[in-house]
């Protein structure tokens, strides 16, 4: 589901779209240093992370790239300083979602044990709610022969859940205020999963003409 979504955006904006995230496919030597780093767990200078940033966006820049889209990046607000050092950034999206849906989410999350494949087993369907828009995202079910093979990581329990979800909104918020006293943030409710999200967001970026055209030329 990601890689359609990183093909699509890039078409769409004809931007390099660069992924800081687990499992994700950056371009070498990028990729390969940060997935190495993220695989081991190790923790990793911010100064290490910026400069082959950097010299990803030196070398894209040499190919004649107009710009580029970072998904992941910054998380904290030393990151933020450091990247505004290095690079001027337009618009940042803030992607929101529920916390009760998001914690819903997690913990419907399952693994096959046999296969190895990743399923979600929660499904959410919320009504709107005091002119808020209600929010739907259909479970992501295994074929048959998974089903009763499925098993649930030991850390996808409610109490790990929240402590991340903690960390995380205590680490992302000064990076939301930064961006925001910048006038720079772009604050997006997610509807649903990506099938509802996806073309509301394209609107949001004013992006929603170039999806029809090529919708109409596949
Ligand atoms: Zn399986």
């Amino acid at each position: 589901m990601q890689a359609a979504y990183v093909i699509s955006l890039e078409f769409l904006t004809s931007l390099p779209v660069i992924l800081f995230a687990k499992n994700s496919h950056l371009p070498v030597p990028l990729s390969e240093k940060l997935s190495e780093i993220v695989n081991q767990g190790k923790l990793v200078s911010d100064e290490i992370i910026i400069s082959l940033l950097s010299k990803r966006l030196d070398a894209g820049e040499a190919k004649g790239e107009s710009g580029f889209i970072l998904d992941g990046f910054p998380r904290t607000i030393t990151q933020a300083e450091i990247l505004e050092g290095v690079t001027n950034i337009d618009l940042v999206v803030n992607l929101k979602i529920l916390e009760d849906v998001l914690l819903e989410k997690c913990l419907g999350r399952r693994i096959c044990s046999q296969c190895g494949g990743n399923f979600n087993v929660a499904s959410i369907n919320m009504k709107g709610q005091n002119g808020n828009p209600g929010i739907t995202m259909a479970p992501l079910l295994p074929p048959a022969h998974c089903m009763s093979k499925l098993i649930t990581r030991s850390d996808d329990n409610e109490s790990v859940v929240k402590e991340r979800l903690r960390v995380y909104n205590e680490k992302s918020q000064p990076v939301e205020e930064f961006y925001r006293s910048r006038a720079k943030l772009l604050e997006f409710d997610l509807p649903g999963g990506i099938p509802e999200s996806w073309p509301k967001l394209l609107q949001a970026l004013n992006l929603d003409e170039y999806d029809d055209k090529q919708s109409a030329a596949a």
